[in-house]
């Protein structure tokens, strides 16, 4: 069995067990945020987070991009 790593999108931290983490998942018309899980984390397109900090960085991108 392979472990899984995760990083963090924003800074790059790198966790196989990451405890607290966000997971995202968005489209041009939507996004959700999940509380971490292993299925919402290794669904495809996932986007991982360290913290509320960093995934609120990405929402904030993608609210730019959005409206802009
Ligand atoms: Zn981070």
């Amino acid at each position: 069995m392979i472990d899984t790593k995760y990083r963090c999108e924003i800074c790059g931290e790198e966790s196989e067990h990451p405890v607290r983490w966000i997971v995202i998942h968005c489209s041009d018309a939507q996004l959700t945020v999940f509380k971490w899980t292993k299925v919402a984390a290794d669904a495809p397109h996932a986007r991982h987070y360290c913290g509320e900090a960093h995934a609120q960085v990405y929402i904030s991108r993608w609210f730019e991009s959005f409206c802009g």
